[in-house]
């Protein structure tokens, strides 16, 4: 077999994901069928933002072989065990979790919903099924002193800091053999057939290959500049566009627990998500700019944050939401910000990006016949890029809020996705279960769906007018479990000492 070239042009998360998982498994240590080169821009920085994971990032990881504590170290990571809400539903204080277990399996999993929403409610939903919310409040490790490398008792992922996440990768892609080239691509060039046939870097290099991979995030270099491919507009479903960031380093200002969780507290246009890692915190508020201007934004944030901010920078980001008309095109195919993206919450854009490289790995053209692979790779990841949007969209048509112009906006019917509605209109006969999703290549499932429409009280018509409700009633398994998890669980920022030699910082500094 001759040897194929791919270039992967841009050097953030999205290159070196898709550089590092690519090269791993497409090639081995005796033969090698691809090379990779992955040419950065030394003069245009990464976007730098996405410091949220979900649990599939543990697959990339231990495909690459790569071991949890130096990963961990390497990029400032800690636990998360997935999203606690505020205010999202009211401006009341009123939180709900969507955690990443469901311990609650079985006929009594099965009744769940439904025994909850008969109930007083009490006790939040996602309290009766998992063990994470108590667990997380109590600022709990998802992992035992003693657990082993990418094993704990309890589902996780990780927040982590995106630049040394990026330069992470990029020391180990090269050390597998990845060529890295540190120029900016100036221009792209054409063969006759409508392939790109090399891109042209700022000393005058052609770089040739068979596949290009457009990873350049937003400015979307090589499928939307070069080769036209539109952008497809979703803002209609997800309003906000823009970001306004802040990092506070423990130095600075600690504040005396790392959340194994990552935070998310609505406000008036839009949320702040609130992110510990090991040297820092990071927060951002998403904010739609119909709504709220750039300045008042970043003094929510301030106000978010505290007095200690004051002295702290801030970064405003725009984004759009959406995704290109067609993900593969010819020989190049578009991965990361290049591709498509959301919006922050629910952390779905590094997942994007891993789903994209592993099913690129799984299509890829060794004999440069490109149609039928690029149609069903384009098929899969609308499909993929479909479950977020419709996801997400949820988290904002359930809100009841109605102290902001925005949040009344977003309620209205001309924002709520035909999708949502659909399944809005099943749910209110049913409970989620599998049979309501057509589509294989999800995310997000019934078991998510059910800690959203629950959280944000979303009512089953037989179980809305009952007057006498019975108290909410946690299982055995739950409690037991709770119970186990308090005595032998210890202390996130404790974990990350023990294991990682994290520094101890005194509070409120
Ligand atoms: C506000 C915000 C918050 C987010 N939060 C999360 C989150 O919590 N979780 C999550 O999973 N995702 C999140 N994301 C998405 C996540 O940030 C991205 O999916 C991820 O960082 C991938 O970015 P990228 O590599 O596509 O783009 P970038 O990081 O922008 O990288 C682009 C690369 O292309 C290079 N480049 C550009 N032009 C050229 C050129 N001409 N020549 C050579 N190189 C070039 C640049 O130098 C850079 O290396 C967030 C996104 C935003 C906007």
């Amino acid at each position: 077999m001759t040897l194929k070239h791919v270039t992967i042009v841009g050097g953030g998360s999205a290159g070196w994901i898709t550089a590092a998982y690519m090269n791993a498994v497409l090639n081995n240590d005796t033969q090698k069928t691809v090379e990779f080169t992955v040419i950065e821009s030394p003069t245009r920085p990464r976007i730098s933002v996405g410091e949220a994971t979900v649990p599939t990032i543990s697959h990339l990881l231990q495909t690459l072989k790569i071991d949890e504590n130096d990963f961990m170290g390497g990029t400032g990571a800690t636990f998360k065990q997935g999203i606690k809400f505020v205010n999202w539903l009211k401006q009341d204080d009123h939180t709900y979790y969507h955690p990443f277990d469901r311990r609650e399996t079985g006929a009594t999993g099965y009744r769940a919903t439904r025994d909850w929403l008969k109930s007083d409610r009490s006790i939040p939903f996602a309290e009766t099924v998992s063990v994470q919310p108590r667990l997380c409040d109590m600022n709990y490790s998802p992992k035992l002193a003693e657990s082993g490398r990418y094993e704990s008792p309890l589902t996780y992922a990780y927040h982590l800091d995106a630049e040394r996440f990026a330069d992470y990768l990029c020391t180990y892609a090269k050390s597998n053999g990845v060529r890295h080239i540190e120029e900016d691509v100036v221009e792209v060039t054409m063969a006759e057939d409508d392939r790109i046939s090399a891109v042209i870097t700022s000393s005058g290099k052609a770089i040739k290959a068979d596949l290009f991979i457009d990873c350049t995030g937003f400015s979307s270099l090589l499928i939307g500049k070069k080769l036209g491919v539109g952008f497809k507009d979703y803002s209609q479903w997800l309003l906000c566009d823009r970001a306004v960031t802040m990092q506070i380093p423990y130095e600075h200002h600690y504040p005396g627990q790392i959340r194994p969780y990552t935070l998310s507290t609505a406000l008036s246009a839009g949320w702040v998500w609130d992110i510990g890692l090991q040297d820092r915190r990071g927060v951002g508020y998403v904010y739609a700019s119909a709504f709220l201007d750039d300045t008042s934004a970043e003094q929510a944030l301030r106000e978010y944050e505290g007095k200690h901010s004051a002295d702290i920078s801030c970064r405003t980001l725009k984004f759009s939401v959406g995704r290109r008309e067609q993900f593969w095109v010819s020989n190049c195919v578009a991965i990361g910000l290049s591709a498509a993206f959301v919006e922050p919450l629910e952390s779905t854009g590094i997942n994007m990006i891993e789903f994209a490289a592993i099913t690129l790995a799984e299509h890829f053209p060794y004999n440069n016949d490109f149609k039928p692979l690029a149609a069903r790779y384009n098929k899969i990841m609308s499909n993929r890029f479909n479950d977020a949007l419709s996801f997400i969209n949820l988290h904002y048509c359930l809100s009841q809020r109605s102290d902001s112009a925005f949040w009344k906006e977003v309620q209205c019917q001309e924002h709520i996705m035909e999708t949502v509605q659909e399944r809005l209109d099943l749910w209110q006969l049913k409970r989620p279960s599998e049979a309501d999703f057509d589509n294989h290549f999800i995310l997000f499932n019934h078991i998510n769906y059910e800690y959203i429409l629950n959280g944000m009280n979303f009512m089953m018509s037989e179980t809305g007018d009952h007057n006498i409700r019975p108290a909410t009633v946690v299982p055995e398994v739950v409690l037991k479990n709770i119970e186990l998890g308090a005595t032998h669980l210890i202390p996130h920022d404790t974990w990350l000492q023990q294991n990682l030699g994290m520094k101890q910082y005194p509070t409120g500094k």
